[in-house]
Protein backbone atom coordinates (compact mmCIF):
# COMPACT_ATOMS: atom_id res chain seq x y z
CA UNK A 1 0.00 0.00 0.00
CA UNK A 2 1.65 3.34 -0.74
CA UNK A 3 0.54 4.81 2.40
CA UNK A 4 1.24 8.54 2.43
CA UNK A 5 2.35 11.57 0.31
CA UNK A 6 3.91 14.92 0.52
CA UNK A 7 6.48 16.52 2.79
CA UNK A 8 6.52 15.31 6.09
CA UNK A 9 7.08 17.46 9.04
CA UNK A 10 8.27 14.33 11.74
CA UNK A 11 11.74 13.26 10.45
CA UNK A 12 13.17 16.94 10.44
CA UNK A 13 12.26 17.16 14.12
CA UNK A 14 14.75 13.58 14.92
CA UNK A 15 17.73 14.44 15.48
CA UNK A 16 19.37 10.45 15.73
CA UNK A 17 17.29 8.49 14.37
CA UNK A 18 18.08 4.76 15.21
CA UNK A 19 18.84 2.33 12.08
CA UNK A 20 18.47 -1.25 12.56
CA UNK A 21 19.95 -4.39 10.71
CA UNK A 22 17.81 -6.90 7.94
CA UNK A 23 17.17 -10.15 8.91
CA UNK A 24 20.09 -12.01 7.48
CA UNK A 25 19.67 -15.61 9.66
CA UNK A 26 16.88 -17.95 10.47
CA UNK A 27 15.61 -17.03 13.73
CA UNK A 28 12.51 -18.55 16.48
CA UNK A 29 11.20 -16.56 19.13
CA UNK A 30 8.41 -16.70 21.48
CA UNK A 31 6.46 -13.54 19.58
CA UNK A 32 6.54 -11.89 16.55
CA UNK A 33 5.83 -8.68 15.77
CA UNK A 34 5.10 -7.91 12.00
CA UNK A 35 5.04 -4.01 11.79
CA UNK A 36 7.45 -1.15 13.70
CA UNK A 37 5.33 1.40 13.47
CA UNK A 38 3.74 2.92 17.03
CA UNK A 39 1.68 -0.08 17.51
CA UNK A 40 4.29 -2.87 16.78
CA UNK A 41 6.18 -0.82 19.25
CA UNK A 42 3.30 -0.13 21.79
CA UNK A 43 3.66 -3.98 22.21
CA UNK A 44 7.23 -4.27 21.76
CA UNK A 45 7.72 -2.16 24.66
CA UNK A 46 4.95 -3.70 27.02
CA UNK A 47 6.09 -7.52 26.22
CA UNK A 48 9.53 -6.25 26.79
CA UNK A 49 8.84 -5.80 30.48
CA UNK A 50 8.59 -9.58 30.95
CA UNK A 51 10.69 -12.79 29.82
CA UNK A 52 9.60 -13.62 26.35
CA UNK A 53 11.62 -13.56 23.23
CA UNK A 54 10.33 -10.98 21.02
CA UNK A 55 11.42 -9.95 17.72
CA UNK A 56 10.06 -6.52 15.70
CA UNK A 57 10.49 -7.02 11.67
CA UNK A 58 9.34 -3.76 9.39
CA UNK A 59 9.34 -4.08 5.50
CA UNK A 60 10.18 -0.39 5.38
CA UNK A 61 12.76 1.49 7.88
CA UNK A 62 11.14 1.73 11.06
CA UNK A 63 8.87 4.42 11.87
CA UNK A 64 7.81 5.01 7.94
CA UNK A 65 4.50 3.91 7.70
CA UNK A 66 1.51 5.92 8.64
CA UNK A 67 2.82 6.87 12.26
CA UNK A 68 5.17 9.43 10.33
CA UNK A 69 2.03 11.55 9.15
CA UNK A 70 0.01 10.78 12.71
CA UNK A 71 -1.11 14.29 13.61
CA UNK A 72 -1.35 12.87 16.85
CA UNK A 73 -3.45 14.66 18.26
CA UNK A 74 -3.86 11.76 22.16
CA UNK A 75 -8.12 11.76 22.81
CA UNK A 76 -10.55 9.68 24.29
CA UNK A 77 -13.23 11.24 22.32
CA UNK A 78 -13.39 9.91 19.14
CA UNK A 79 -15.10 10.17 15.55
CA UNK A 80 -18.28 8.65 17.22
CA UNK A 81 -19.85 10.65 19.97
CA UNK A 82 -20.07 8.78 23.17
CA UNK A 83 -24.10 9.30 23.01
CA UNK A 84 -23.71 7.69 19.92
CA UNK A 85 -21.29 4.70 20.73
CA UNK A 86 -23.98 3.54 23.75
CA UNK A 87 -26.33 3.74 20.70
CA UNK A 88 -24.36 0.99 18.98
CA UNK A 89 -22.80 -0.88 22.07
CA UNK A 90 -24.93 0.79 25.26
CA UNK A 91 -23.99 2.57 27.94
CA UNK A 92 -21.95 0.23 30.48
CA UNK A 93 -19.63 -0.75 27.59
CA UNK A 94 -19.19 2.73 25.30
CA UNK A 95 -18.15 4.04 28.73
CA UNK A 96 -15.60 1.37 29.62
CA UNK A 97 -14.28 1.99 26.65
CA UNK A 98 -13.84 5.94 26.42
CA UNK A 99 -12.40 5.46 30.38
CA UNK A 100 -10.02 2.38 29.10
CA UNK A 101 -8.77 5.42 26.24
CA UNK A 102 -8.26 7.98 29.07
CA UNK A 103 -6.00 5.61 31.15
CA UNK A 104 -4.41 4.86 28.22
CA UNK A 105 -3.46 8.53 27.53
CA UNK A 106 -1.87 8.23 31.83
CA UNK A 107 0.38 5.25 30.52
CA UNK A 108 1.24 7.16 26.93
CA UNK A 109 2.44 9.62 29.12
CA UNK A 110 3.92 7.42 32.21
CA UNK A 111 5.76 5.48 28.71
CA UNK A 112 7.24 8.96 27.28
CA UNK A 113 8.71 10.15 30.87
CA UNK A 114 10.83 7.21 30.74
CA UNK A 115 11.47 7.09 27.32
CA UNK A 116 15.46 7.80 26.56
CA UNK A 117 14.37 10.42 23.89
CA UNK A 118 12.36 13.38 24.43
CA UNK A 119 8.69 12.84 22.37
CA UNK A 120 7.75 16.16 23.18
CA UNK A 121 4.26 14.60 25.32
CA UNK A 122 2.26 18.02 26.57
CA UNK A 123 -1.04 17.55 28.12
CA UNK A 124 -3.63 19.89 26.59
CA UNK A 125 -7.17 20.59 27.03
CA UNK A 126 -9.59 19.94 24.04
CA UNK A 127 -12.48 22.81 22.33
CA UNK A 128 -14.40 20.53 21.08
CA UNK A 129 -17.44 23.02 19.01
CA UNK A 130 -20.58 22.40 17.17
CA UNK A 131 -19.93 23.45 13.62
CA UNK A 132 -23.52 24.59 13.35
CA UNK A 133 -26.62 25.23 15.25
CA UNK A 134 -27.99 21.97 14.18
CA UNK A 135 -25.48 20.48 16.09
CA UNK A 136 -25.75 22.23 19.39
CA UNK A 137 -28.38 19.58 20.39
CA UNK A 138 -25.86 16.76 19.84
CA UNK A 139 -23.02 18.89 21.93
CA UNK A 140 -25.54 19.02 25.07
CA UNK A 141 -25.97 15.59 25.09
CA UNK A 142 -22.63 14.23 24.37
CA UNK A 143 -21.62 17.07 27.28
CA UNK A 144 -24.34 15.87 30.14
CA UNK A 145 -23.45 11.90 29.65
CA UNK A 146 -19.38 12.62 29.74
CA UNK A 147 -20.54 14.65 32.98
CA UNK A 148 -22.67 11.86 34.23
CA UNK A 149 -19.60 9.50 34.08
CA UNK A 150 -17.24 11.73 35.65
CA UNK A 151 -15.07 13.65 32.73
CA UNK A 152 -13.42 16.27 33.14
CA UNK A 153 -15.54 18.42 30.84
CA UNK A 154 -17.20 22.24 30.90
CA UNK A 155 -19.69 23.66 28.83
CA UNK A 156 -19.15 27.01 26.45
CA UNK A 157 -22.02 28.69 25.33
CA UNK A 158 -21.58 31.26 22.26
CA UNK A 159 -20.47 33.70 24.47
CA UNK A 160 -17.97 31.78 26.38
CA UNK A 161 -16.52 30.74 22.95
CA UNK A 162 -16.33 34.07 21.07
CA UNK A 163 -14.42 34.87 24.81
CA UNK A 164 -11.62 32.59 24.44
CA UNK A 165 -11.48 32.36 20.38
CA UNK A 166 -11.66 35.23 17.36
CA UNK A 167 -14.86 32.76 16.16
CA UNK A 168 -18.13 31.81 16.54
CA UNK A 169 -19.30 28.29 17.49
CA UNK A 170 -23.21 28.36 18.89
CA UNK A 171 -21.86 25.71 21.63
CA UNK A 172 -18.40 23.51 22.86
CA UNK A 173 -17.35 21.16 25.38
CA UNK A 174 -14.07 22.12 26.75
CA UNK A 175 -12.48 19.13 28.28
CA UNK A 176 -9.55 18.77 30.07
CA UNK A 177 -6.17 17.01 30.12
CA UNK A 178 -5.74 15.28 26.95
CA UNK A 179 -2.23 15.50 25.03
CA UNK A 180 -0.07 15.80 21.84
CA UNK A 181 3.15 14.36 21.39
CA UNK A 182 5.43 13.67 18.68
CA UNK A 183 4.67 10.15 17.35
CA UNK A 184 7.88 9.53 15.00
CA UNK A 185 10.11 10.66 18.40
CA UNK A 186 7.68 8.02 20.51
CA UNK A 187 8.21 4.77 18.40
CA UNK A 188 12.09 5.15 18.54
CA UNK A 189 11.79 6.00 22.12
CA UNK A 190 9.96 3.14 23.01
CA UNK A 191 11.65 0.03 20.56
CA UNK A 192 15.12 1.76 22.05
CA UNK A 193 13.67 1.11 25.06
CA UNK A 194 12.39 -2.38 23.85
CA UNK A 195 15.56 -3.46 22.36
CA UNK A 196 17.39 -2.63 25.70
CA UNK A 197 15.37 -5.21 27.17
CA UNK A 198 16.40 -7.30 24.55
CA UNK A 199 13.76 -7.12 21.72
CA UNK A 200 15.29 -7.91 18.45
CA UNK A 201 13.87 -5.52 15.52
CA UNK A 202 14.56 -5.96 12.00
CA UNK A 203 14.05 -3.00 9.20
CA UNK A 204 13.71 -3.62 5.65
CA UNK A 205 12.35 -6.85 6.34
CA UNK A 206 9.24 -8.06 5.06
CA UNK A 207 7.17 -11.12 5.87
CA UNK A 208 5.67 -12.81 2.89
CA UNK A 209 4.15 -16.55 3.36
CA UNK A 210 3.84 -18.50 6.44
CA UNK A 211 3.61 -22.52 7.34
CA UNK A 212 1.61 -23.62 10.61
CA UNK A 213 3.26 -26.58 12.64
CA UNK A 214 1.83 -29.38 13.92
CA UNK A 215 3.94 -28.21 17.67
CA UNK A 216 1.39 -25.23 17.55
CA UNK A 217 4.92 -22.81 16.16
CA UNK A 218 4.07 -20.34 13.28
CA UNK A 219 6.97 -20.66 10.58
CA UNK A 220 7.18 -17.13 8.70
CA UNK A 221 8.95 -16.14 5.61
CA UNK A 222 10.59 -12.77 4.57
CA UNK A 223 11.32 -11.92 1.06
CA UNK A 224 14.93 -12.58 1.59
CA UNK A 225 14.21 -16.27 2.19
CA UNK A 226 14.82 -15.99 5.86
CA UNK A 227 12.81 -18.20 8.39
CA UNK A 228 10.70 -16.55 11.68
CA UNK A 229 9.59 -19.23 13.94
CA UNK A 230 7.37 -17.88 16.70
CA UNK A 231 4.83 -19.27 19.08
CA UNK A 232 2.75 -16.43 18.81
CA UNK A 233 2.28 -13.04 16.25
CA UNK A 234 1.33 -10.10 16.43
CA UNK A 235 0.14 -8.34 12.92
CA UNK A 236 0.76 -4.58 13.94
CA UNK A 237 1.33 -3.26 10.14
CA UNK A 238 -0.94 -0.57 10.60
CA UNK A 239 -4.02 -0.13 7.54
CA UNK A 240 -1.86 -2.85 5.82
CA UNK A 241 -3.20 -5.64 7.85
CA UNK A 242 -5.87 -5.57 5.85
CA UNK A 243 -3.71 -6.42 3.21
CA UNK A 244 -2.89 -9.50 5.67
CA UNK A 245 -6.53 -10.45 6.43
CA UNK A 246 -9.76 -8.18 5.29
CA UNK A 247 -11.67 -6.89 7.94
CA UNK A 248 -15.02 -6.51 7.14
CA UNK A 249 -15.15 -3.73 10.22
CA UNK A 250 -12.96 -1.67 8.67
CA UNK A 251 -12.30 0.89 5.84
CA UNK A 252 -9.66 2.92 4.58
CA UNK A 253 -10.44 6.64 2.94
CA UNK A 254 -7.86 9.71 2.47
CA UNK A 255 -6.65 12.18 4.29
CA UNK A 256 -4.99 15.53 4.32
CA UNK A 257 -3.12 17.33 6.75
CA UNK A 258 -0.40 20.84 6.73
CA UNK A 259 2.05 22.24 8.96
CA UNK A 260 2.75 25.87 8.83
CA UNK A 261 6.28 27.48 10.16
CA UNK A 262 6.98 28.54 13.86
CA UNK A 263 4.13 31.26 14.63
CA UNK A 264 4.66 33.51 17.58
CA UNK A 265 0.84 33.34 18.38
CA UNK A 266 -1.57 30.96 19.43
CA UNK A 267 -4.99 30.48 21.17
CA UNK A 268 -6.06 30.03 24.36
CA UNK A 269 -4.45 27.46 26.03
CA UNK A 270 -3.32 26.22 22.72
CA UNK A 271 -6.18 23.39 22.88
CA UNK A 272 -6.53 21.13 20.78
CA UNK A 273 -9.52 21.93 18.34
CA UNK A 274 -11.97 20.12 16.33
CA UNK A 275 -15.29 19.99 15.56
CA UNK A 276 -18.96 18.13 15.16
CA UNK A 277 -18.99 17.98 10.79
CA UNK A 278 -17.99 15.09 9.53
CA UNK A 279 -15.18 15.28 8.12
CA UNK A 280 -13.86 17.44 10.24
CA UNK A 281 -11.19 20.38 10.70
CA UNK A 282 -8.85 19.84 13.45
CA UNK A 283 -5.55 21.65 14.86
CA UNK A 284 -2.89 21.38 17.27
CA UNK A 285 0.34 23.28 18.37
CA UNK A 286 3.66 21.57 18.34
CA UNK A 287 7.09 21.93 20.78
CA UNK A 288 8.81 23.97 17.91
CA UNK A 289 5.18 26.80 17.67
CA UNK A 290 3.66 25.46 14.73
CA UNK A 291 0.29 24.80 13.95
CA UNK A 292 -0.82 21.09 12.50
CA UNK A 293 -4.37 21.73 10.69
CA UNK A 294 -6.07 18.86 8.78
CA UNK A 295 -9.00 17.33 7.16
CA UNK A 296 -11.04 17.74 3.71
CA UNK A 297 -11.18 13.68 3.96
CA UNK A 298 -11.81 12.54 1.06
CA UNK A 299 -13.34 8.89 0.96
CA UNK A 300 -10.91 7.70 -2.18
CA UNK A 301 -8.74 4.29 -1.87
CA UNK A 302 -6.88 5.38 -4.67
CA UNK A 303 -3.40 6.72 -4.59
CA UNK A 304 -3.51 8.54 -7.80
CA UNK A 305 -6.47 10.15 -7.12
CA UNK A 306 -5.79 10.85 -3.02
CA UNK A 307 -2.45 12.07 -4.17
CA UNK A 308 -3.70 14.52 -7.17
CA UNK A 309 -5.81 16.52 -4.81
CA UNK A 310 -2.70 17.43 -2.11
CA UNK A 311 -1.63 20.93 -3.23
CA UNK A 312 -5.07 21.92 -3.98
CA UNK A 313 -6.25 20.88 -0.24
CA UNK A 314 -2.82 22.13 1.08
CA UNK A 315 -4.30 25.57 -0.17
CA UNK A 316 -7.65 24.87 0.76
CA UNK A 317 -6.57 23.55 4.41
CA UNK A 318 -4.69 27.52 4.53
CA UNK A 319 -7.78 29.28 3.84
CA UNK A 320 -10.12 27.54 6.48
CA UNK A 321 -8.02 28.10 9.04
CA UNK A 322 -7.60 31.96 7.90
CA UNK A 323 -11.43 31.64 8.19
CA UNK A 324 -11.46 30.61 11.81
CA UNK A 325 -8.51 32.64 12.83
CA UNK A 326 -8.14 36.03 10.43
CA UNK A 327 -5.20 37.15 11.95
CA UNK A 328 -2.92 34.80 12.23
CA UNK A 329 -0.74 34.51 9.15
CA UNK A 330 0.60 30.81 7.71
CA UNK A 331 1.93 29.27 5.39
CA UNK A 332 2.10 25.34 4.78
CA UNK A 333 5.91 24.50 5.12
CA UNK A 334 4.69 20.93 5.19
CA UNK A 335 1.83 18.87 3.80
CA UNK A 336 0.40 15.33 3.18
CA UNK A 337 -1.86 13.44 1.80
CA UNK A 338 -2.45 9.84 3.31
CA UNK A 339 -4.59 6.85 3.84
CA UNK A 340 -6.14 6.28 6.68
CA UNK A 341 -8.01 3.97 8.40
CA UNK A 342 -11.67 3.87 10.39
CA UNK A 343 -14.01 1.00 11.38
CA UNK A 344 -17.89 1.23 10.77
CA UNK A 345 -18.79 1.16 13.97
CA UNK A 346 -16.37 3.73 15.83
CA UNK A 347 -14.68 0.78 17.78
CA UNK A 348 -10.97 -0.38 17.44
CA UNK A 349 -10.43 -4.30 16.91
CA UNK A 350 -8.60 -6.58 18.42
CA UNK A 351 -8.78 -9.21 15.26
CA UNK A 352 -8.41 -13.43 16.50
CA UNK A 353 -9.44 -15.69 14.27
CA UNK A 354 -9.41 -19.06 13.58
CA UNK A 355 -7.70 -19.07 10.09
CA UNK A 356 -4.98 -17.19 11.83
CA UNK A 357 -3.94 -19.77 15.16
CA UNK A 358 -1.70 -18.15 17.82
CA UNK A 359 -2.17 -14.91 16.18
CA UNK A 360 -3.77 -11.25 17.02
CA UNK A 361 -4.65 -8.68 14.80
CA UNK A 362 -4.19 -5.14 16.36
CA UNK A 363 -6.29 -2.59 14.23
CA UNK A 364 -6.16 0.89 16.14
CA UNK A 365 -8.13 2.12 13.53
CA UNK A 366 -9.87 5.74 13.93
CA UNK A 367 -9.05 9.05 14.64
CA UNK A 368 -7.79 8.32 17.99
CA UNK A 369 -5.18 5.17 16.38
CA UNK A 370 -2.59 6.17 19.15
CA UNK A 371 -4.64 5.77 22.18
CA UNK A 372 -6.30 2.80 20.20
CA UNK A 373 -3.04 1.04 19.55
CA UNK A 374 -2.36 1.27 23.46
CA UNK A 375 -5.29 0.16 24.84
CA UNK A 376 -5.41 -2.92 22.56
CA UNK A 377 -1.24 -3.31 23.26
CA UNK A 378 -1.89 -3.83 26.53
CA UNK A 379 -5.06 -6.38 26.11
CA UNK A 380 -3.18 -8.33 23.85
CA UNK A 381 -0.05 -8.55 26.20
CA UNK A 382 -2.05 -9.87 28.81
CA UNK A 383 -3.83 -12.37 25.97
CA UNK A 384 -0.25 -13.44 25.23
CA UNK A 385 1.07 -13.61 28.82
CA UNK A 386 -1.83 -14.79 31.05
CA UNK A 387 -4.48 -15.94 28.54
CA UNK A 388 -7.22 -13.26 29.17
CA UNK A 389 -8.59 -9.89 29.86
CA UNK A 390 -11.91 -8.84 30.93
CA UNK A 391 -11.61 -5.92 28.15
CA UNK A 392 -11.37 -8.23 24.93
CA UNK A 393 -15.34 -8.55 24.80
CA UNK A 394 -15.09 -4.58 23.78
CA UNK A 395 -12.65 -4.85 20.98
CA UNK A 396 -12.80 -8.44 19.56
CA UNK A 397 -14.00 -8.50 15.73
CA UNK A 398 -17.11 -10.50 17.11
CA UNK A 399 -18.28 -8.08 19.23
CA UNK A 400 -22.13 -7.95 20.65
CA UNK A 401 -23.79 -5.00 18.96
CA UNK A 402 -26.72 -3.66 21.53
C1 LIG B 1 -3.16 11.93 8.32
C2 LIG B 1 -3.32 11.15 9.59
C3 LIG B 1 -3.60 11.79 10.77
C4 LIG B 1 -3.75 11.06 11.95
N1 LIG B 1 -3.99 11.74 13.09
C5 LIG B 1 -4.07 11.07 14.25
C6 LIG B 1 -4.22 11.78 15.48
O1 LIG B 1 -4.33 13.01 15.50
N2 LIG B 1 -4.24 11.06 16.63
C7 LIG B 1 -4.10 9.69 16.64
O2 LIG B 1 -4.11 9.09 17.72
N3 LIG B 1 -3.97 8.98 15.49
C8 LIG B 1 -3.94 9.65 14.31
N4 LIG B 1 -3.76 8.95 13.15
C9 LIG B 1 -3.66 7.50 13.21
C10 LIG B 1 -2.24 7.07 13.52
O3 LIG B 1 -1.37 7.61 12.56
C11 LIG B 1 -2.14 5.57 13.48
O4 LIG B 1 -3.00 5.04 14.44
C12 LIG B 1 -0.76 5.06 13.79
O5 LIG B 1 0.24 5.76 13.16
C13 LIG B 1 -0.72 3.65 13.33
O6 LIG B 1 0.52 3.11 13.63
P1 LIG B 1 0.79 1.62 13.15
O7 LIG B 1 2.03 1.22 13.80
O8 LIG B 1 -0.43 0.81 13.37
O9 LIG B 1 0.96 1.74 11.57
P2 LIG B 1 2.26 2.11 10.74
O10 LIG B 1 2.96 3.29 11.28
O11 LIG B 1 1.82 2.16 9.30
O12 LIG B 1 3.21 0.87 10.98
C14 LIG B 1 2.95 -0.40 10.41
C15 LIG B 1 4.25 -0.92 9.87
O13 LIG B 1 4.06 -2.25 9.40
C16 LIG B 1 4.97 -2.47 8.36
N5 LIG B 1 4.51 -3.62 7.55
C17 LIG B 1 3.38 -3.74 6.82
N6 LIG B 1 3.30 -4.96 6.26
C18 LIG B 1 4.41 -5.64 6.63
C19 LIG B 1 4.92 -6.95 6.36
N7 LIG B 1 4.26 -7.82 5.60
N8 LIG B 1 6.10 -7.31 6.89
C20 LIG B 1 6.80 -6.44 7.68
N9 LIG B 1 6.36 -5.19 7.97
C21 LIG B 1 5.19 -4.78 7.46
C22 LIG B 1 4.95 -1.15 7.59
O14 LIG B 1 6.12 -0.97 6.84
C23 LIG B 1 4.78 -0.12 8.70
O15 LIG B 1 5.99 0.52 9.06
C24 LIG B 1 -3.62 9.66 11.94
C25 LIG B 1 -3.34 9.00 10.74
C26 LIG B 1 -3.17 9.72 9.58
C27 LIG B 1 -2.83 8.99 8.32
Amino acid sequence: MDLQSGKFYWPTTITNKPSYPRLEEDVTCDVLIIGGGSSGAQCAYYLSEGDLDIIVVDKREIGSGSTTTNTALIQYSGDKMFFELCQTFGEERSTRHLKLCQKAINEIEVAAKKLPTDCHFMRRDSLYFASSSDDVEKIEKEFQLLKKHGFQVEFFNEEKVGLHYPFRAPAAIYSLNDAELNPLAFNYGLLEKAKANGVRIYEHTEVIRKKYEDDGTVHFFTTDQRSITAKKIIYAAGYENLEINKEKNAAVTSSYAIVTQPLKEFWYNRTLIWETARPYFYMRTTHDDRVIFGGLDETTEFVDRRDSMILNKRDQLVQEFNKLFPNIEIEAEYYLGAFYGGTHDGMPILGIYDEYPHSYFLYGYGDNGTVYSMVLAKIIRDLIVTGKNEDLDLYIQTRRLR
